[in-house]
């Protein structure tokens, strides 16, 4: 007897993946389980195996088994980063098709990434690493400038730092240490990479790996430098205007890198930067693109990145692969300013703007803001569809124009001692 069309989501509470996943399956008629990344002292008020604490991968396994065992799935798949390594354990565990729990943790893990690029010869930035505890006054001397500081295992360019001479790198390193002890990392047992700076313009690559062939679903241009200190990501656009032949290299080098993970099934997301000796892979992750920004993807007759993906997940047959649709572009709203999210104005105008789809404010009213490279959030999205890139990108570019955003300061915390 066939198992159920059923599979299991990995999930966190503030996952922008989530919805799309979850309505993907429902198109298809898939039964989706979710489970969400939740820390053991808000588990109580949840029901067993529901809710599971991704930090805790062992214990975390069980459950997920466990559960299961009563709701038989057909593919576990993570929607973002935080369960990537999860999935492969519990995939790996009830013999469903996944990648290697191994090579699921050298993309989640960039000190392992980079180990295993220079193993297999993938042109990479050749890391250092430093334990998060140590003193950057004495590693400063050996290093050469300018270079990026960033965490092992953090995502969306947080706590990623181009630092340009021996002050700078004290003061990133410092930061980096700060960033991950406000997320509750162990410091005794965290590492901080530094790497050379890979000067050039960036790409995206969207693709789906099956039985280890990679499948390129879109290359993006990131038409904006990202050249630091901190690398905020703007506007995506696909199809990508640069010649076939730098695109075939692209492609070639984003293959070879999940070949050096171990990287076999399912989507892929690789940021790679492009100068005069080629591609260089700044990281490949065994997921699909973040935040809101694969609304603008549509494959073959109309299916969304997210059906593809469940589709390719239970083995129902996908007539074809192609983008259709011209071209298309997000843009990930720059946050411009630390704070607190009074308003927004401008959002009709944005949206009367032609080629643009949609824009969607996702900060709330009255939250705080983080600029990178602390923040963790997007502010919106602005989506847009045209005849070629170009023109996407100025639709973007001109939508964006039009938006303002109040944001009030923080106010310092006065103790009660002192207010008079
Ligand atoms: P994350 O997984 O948090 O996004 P990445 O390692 O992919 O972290 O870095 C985020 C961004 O920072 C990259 O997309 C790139 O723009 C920039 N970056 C990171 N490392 C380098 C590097 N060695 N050289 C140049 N830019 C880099």
């Amino acid at each position: 007897m066939n198992p159920p069309r059923r599979v299991l989501l990995l999930t966190t509470p503030t996952s922008y993946r989530t919805r799309a996943f979850v309505d993907a399956a429902e198109r298809l008629r898939i039964q989706a389980l979710v489970v969400e990344d939740t820390p053991e002292v808000l588990r109580v008020s949840r029901p067993a195996g529901f809710a599971v604490d991704f930090g805790q991968p062992e214990r975390a396994t069980e459950e997920i088994v466990r559960l299961v065992a009563e709701l038989p799935v057909r593919a576990v798949i993570p929607v973002d980063d935080a369960g990537t390594v999860l999935a492969a354990r519990v995939a790996t565990r009830l013999g469903l098709p996944s990648n290697d729990p191994d090579a699921a943790l050298a993309a989640r893990d960039k000190w392992l990434m980079r180990q295993r690029f220079a193993a297999a010869g993938v042109r990479a930035p050749q890391a250092q690493a430093f334990p998060a505890l140590a003193d950057p006054r004495e590693v400063v001397a050996d290093l050469r400038f300018p270079c990026v500081v960033k965490p092992t295992r953090l995502s969306g360019s947080r706590g990623v730092i181009r630092t340009d001479g021996p002050d700078q790198f004290v003061a990133a390193f410092e930061r980096v240490r700060h960033i991950l002890a406000s997320d509750g990392i162990d410091l005794a047992q965290a590492w901080i990479l530094v790497e050379p700076f890979v000067p050039g313009f960036e790409v995206a690559v969207e693709g789906l790996l099956t039985d280890g062939r990679l499948h390129v679903l879109a290359i993006f241009d990131k038409p904006d430098p990202l050249d630091g200190p901190y690398f905020e990501e703007t506007i995506y656009v696909t199809p990508s205007r640069l010649p076939e032949n730098v695109q075939a290299r692209i492609v070639a080098t984003t293959a070879e890198a999940a070949r050096a993970l171990g990287l076999w099934t399912g989507p892929i997301h690789a940021e790679l930067r492009v100068n005069e000796s080629g591609p260089w892979v700044i990281e490949i992750a065994g997921r699909s693109i973040g935040g809101l920004c694969s609304r603008i993807l549509e494959f073959g007759t109309g299916m969304t990145l997210e059906e593809l993906i469940l589709a390719h997940a239970v083995g129902d047959p996908v007539p074809t692969i192609a983008r259709r649709g011209g071209a298309a572009g997000v843009m990930m709203i720059p946050i411009p300013a630390r704070g607190i999210l009074k308003d927004v104005e401008g959002l009709e105008r944005a949206r009367a703007v032609p080629g643009i789809v949609d824009v969607e404010i996702t900060a709330r009213r009255n939250h705080r803001i983080v600029p990178l490279p602390e923040g963790a959030s997007y502010l919106g999205f602005i989506f847009a569809r045209g005849d070629d890139p170009a023109a996407v990108e100025d639709s973007l570019r001109r939508a964006h124009r039009h938006l303002s955003f109040r944001i009030a300061p923080e106010l310092p915390v006065v103790p009660l001692a002192s207010r008079r």
